[in-house]
């Protein structure tokens, strides 16, 4: 089933720089202009559990002058 798409006002597509040509439903965000389009699973994740959680997982940056943990 498909959601209708809608209008963002002001944003602006990353690709073709248009603004106000951005339009968005419930799965998806894309461009009227070019051809961009962006899936938005990361918002309503219904099968989020299905992800390796090793792909999940924020990158860590290890920090030399502490040492103290561990
Ligand atoms: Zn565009």
């Amino acid at each position: 089933m498909n959601t209708p798409y809608r209008f963002i006002a002001g944003a602006v597509c990353p690709q073709c720089r248009a603004e106000d040509r951005i339009v968005a439903n419930d799965f998806s965000v894309k461009c009227v202009v070019c051809d961009f389009e962006e899936f938005r699973e990361d918002q309503k994740a219904p099968a989020s559990e299905s992800m390796p959680k090793t792909l999940a997982q924020p990158i860590r940056f290890l920090k030399p002058s502490k040492n103290e943990e561990g």
